[in-house]
């Protein structure tokens, strides 16, 4: 069955109205050569058929990969619809929960598109998102320190082309330079943060973003 589910959409810049193919959801098990498409975002856009313009359409996603056992629910909208997204999510009738709980899910919920496909970028690379998130957090504090001029104020984990895991450092939206994750600092994190660390939800939604992050850096710095 296709995932794919058709609505008429009228184009932001000419107004003709066009047929859209929307991706409402992800099984990659079921549809696995979607996946790309999602990750570079191509699966959210949409190609005007009278002028050609590309539109970026934001609209609530759920990512689910039974191989590695997470779904990334991605809610599009303002700080209502997410808090009612993520009320909805959690309070699912049990016999829906219970699968997530018994094969021990890693459910997350997301703001953006980028960090939804930050999230399976993450996940791909066989890493822990809260062990990235609280890296960016300590890269952010020390690696930059006196470095720059202008000092980021968000950062994402990407995949690079060579196969390698970076950490790409924003001011708004402009890019300050990128630094490579190695195994090392990543040990380092599980060990320091460790008490952070311990999964003591599985099953259920968590949002692990550069708050969760902060609130970890600091749970764990109290505890010395
Ligand atoms: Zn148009």
């Amino acid at each position: 069955m296709s995932p794919y589910q058709n609505i008429k959409i009228k184009c932001p810049k000419c107004g003709q109205v066009g047929n859209m193919s929307v991706l409402p959801s992800l099984n990659t098990a079921l549809n696995p050569e979607l996946k790309e498409k999602v990750i570079s975002k191509e699966a959210f856009e949409y190609t005007c058929p009278g002028c050609l313009t590309k539109n970026h359409l934001n609209y609530t996603f759920l990512y689910h990969d039974p191989s590695r056992k997470l779904m990334i629910q991605f809610v599009a909208g303002d700080d209502k619809a997410w808090v009612k997204a993520v009320n909805e999510f959690r309070q699912m009738p049990y016999s829906t929960r219970d699968p997530l709980r018994a094969n021990k899910y890693c459910v997350r919920a997301v703001r953006s598109q980028n960090q939804l496909t930050e999230k399976i970028q993450i996940f791909d690379a066989g890493l822990d998102d809260r062990v990235i998130e609280i890296l960016k957090l300590v890269m952010l504090a020390n690696s930059f320190k006196g470095r720059l001029l202008k000092k980021p104020d968000h950062a994402f984990f990407y995949k690079d082309t060579d196969g390698s895991n970076n950490i790409i450092f924003f001011k708004k939206e402009e890019s300050m330079g990128a630094l490579k994750v190695t195994p090392e600092q990543i040990a380092a994190v599980e060990k320091d943060y460790a008490a952070a660390l311990q999964d003591t939800m599985p099953g259920e939604l968590q949002v692990i973003d550069s708050l969760w992050a902060a609130a970890a850096i600091k749970q764990c710095r109290k505890a010395d």
